[in-house]
């Protein structure tokens, strides 16, 4: 068991009313850790530390936070096997994908933001005719509020914190309660990298009428970036409307896979079944639609199925496993519930289909992984996000029917197609309103290209220079050069 308190002005401290819960392992639905559930009390002392860390912090140079976020990193480096395994204990994801990508990358976000923070320009616009010159000044926008979700928790919080961090800003952060472990071991590593008090905070707790409410109706919160469903992304623009944040939401996604019949079909299989099935279909970018084109339907669907069975389910901590549980009961129900609603709309199970209880496994939330055939985009299952191994797959005859079918969703997320056509890839890539498409590769990320999502995935975009718009106010400044 770990005791996990929040992180305020560079101390570990319970919360003022002494709340707290308990965080339950997903493998057995034992308790790991006793949580300190903070309210709107211990948010405000949050803001006020962040509020006194802003005043230091976004007047050092960039180069200088370089070197303590370059810190940070070489911290989770040093402690990838502690952060991993606690990963997986708290939310269930495979202790190979913890220790051998989401740490790794948790360390890359830190040291990408540093460098990118420290490289950044600035625009001017010469005006010799009318005898001024405007420059552009960024500035720190301020204390940002950080929400982010359970199913990569570091990876995800660090690609929001290590960005706004590294272009000045200080962060109130609040992972989700389903896996608040590893944020707390990030709030050692920045103690220890010698990052001056107040300028990350770990405000524990849940989201409606809590911690997370709290943060995103705090006047003296200037941002809000979000990770989570859509509905939560519509209530904190609810909640955030009165004091005018500045928002950036990343939210849920239904995506197309489209396999068009010209395709490498061992790299589509390979790379649908990676597409939703890694991190047991807890990931909001997967090809949660599977649509594949007439002539290799029957042939793809049955190498789809003899693949599902190489996905072993298992205990998350062992490392053959490829699928660990689900991240809590809860969870679970929704997911069968969505496999029970499959069956009623008409869609065929091909494989798995129920929880798996053998062994140890029936102390925890495992799914088998699932593939049905002949869905139809209309199926709530193929509209709703599941976010379990559970994937619809669906034939197709031409390509202007498949990107229809991509566009009916209120979704837009990613999007993946294969094909050996140039012009069948780039019309696809051009036409699906998605905010990534891959073609012929799936989960495959530049941070400096633009990462979001159209409709009800997302608000703005992250990365790179968006992360650097996001976390800075532009200010023009207007030279008169002569008399
Ligand atoms: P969630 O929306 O339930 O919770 C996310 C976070 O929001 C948690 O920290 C939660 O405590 C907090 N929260 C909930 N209600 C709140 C409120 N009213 N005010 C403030 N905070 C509140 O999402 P989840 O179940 O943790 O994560 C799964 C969802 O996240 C899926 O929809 C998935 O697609 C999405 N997701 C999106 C991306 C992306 O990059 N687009 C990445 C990962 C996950």
């Amino acid at each position: 068991m770990r005791d996990v308190k929040h992180f305020i002005g560079g101390e570990f401290v319970d919360s003022l009313d002494g709340s707290t819960f308990e965080s339950v392992s997903p493998i057995d639905n034992l308790p790991v850790a006793t949580v300190a559930e903070g309210s709107a009390g211990d948010v405000e002392r949050a803001v006020t530390a962040a509020r006194s860390g802003f005043e230091v912090w976004s007047k050092m140079s960039p180069t200088d936070r370089k070197r303590i976020l370059m810190a940070v990193a070489d911290g989770v480096e040093s402690r990838i096997e502690e952060l991993a395994e606690w990963e997986t204990r708290d939310m269930g994801k495979p202790i190979t994908a913890s220790r051998g990508k989401d740490m790794p990358r948790t360390a890359h976000n830190f040291r990408f933001f540093a460098d990118w923070a420290e490289q950044a320009g600035t625009h001017a616009y010469a005006k010799p005719w009318d005898g001024v010159l405007t420059y552009e000044l960024r500035e720190p926008l301020g204390v940002v509020g950080s929400i982010s979700p359970w199913n990569f928790p570091l990876m995800l919080m660090s690609w929001k914190v290590a960005p706004a961090l590294a272009f000045g800003c200080t962060v109130v952060a609040k992972p989700a309660e389903q896996s608040p472990i590893t944020a707390s071991i990030l709030a050692e590593i920045c103690n220890e990298a010698g990052m001056p008090p107040g300028v990350f905070n770990v405000v524990n707790g849940f989201g409606p009428d809590s911690a997370g409410e709290a943060i995103t109706s705090h006047p003296d919160i200037d941002a809000i970036t979000f990770t989570g469903e859509s509905n939560t992304g519509r209530a904190i623009m609810a909640n955030a409307a009165p004091t005018m944040k500045k928002l950036s939401f990343e939210m849920g996604g239904k995506s197309a896979n489209i396999v068009m019949a010209d395709a490498d079909l061992d790299a589509a299989v390979v790379g649908s079944l990676r597409g939703f099935f890694t991190n047991q279909g807890e990931v909001c970018l997967s090809g949660t639609r599977l649509l594949v084109q007439r002539p290799i339907y029957e042939e793809f669907l049955a190498r789809l199925v003899d693949g599902a069975a190489e996905w072993t389910v298992g205990n998350p901590l062992d490392e053959a496993t490829r699928m660990g549980p689900l991240v809590s009961q809860d969870h679970m129900e929704k997911v069968l519930s969505y496999i029970e609603m499959a069956q009623d709309e008409g869609a065929k199970l091909m494989t798995g289909g129920e929880r798996l209880t053998e062994g140890e496994l029936a102390k925890g939330n495992y799914v088998a992984p699932t593939i049905f055939a002949d869905a139809d985009n209309s199926m709530t299952v193929c509209q709703d996000e599941i976010f379990g191994p559970v994937e619809m797959v669906m034939p197709f005859d031409t390509v202007d029917e498949a990107i229809e079918i991509a566009n009916q969703s209120r979704y837009g997320l990613a999007g993946m197609v294969w094909t050996k056509n140039l012009d069948t890839a780039h019309r696809v890539a051009r036409e699906v309103r998605t905010g990534t498409m891959w073609v012929n590769c799936f989960f495959v990320r530049d941070l400096r290209a633009p990462f979001g999502g159209y409709k009800d995935s997302g608000m703005g975009r992250e990365g790179g220079d968006y992360s650097y718009d996001f976390f800075t106010e532009s200010k023009a400044v207007v030279l008169k050069l002569d008399d």
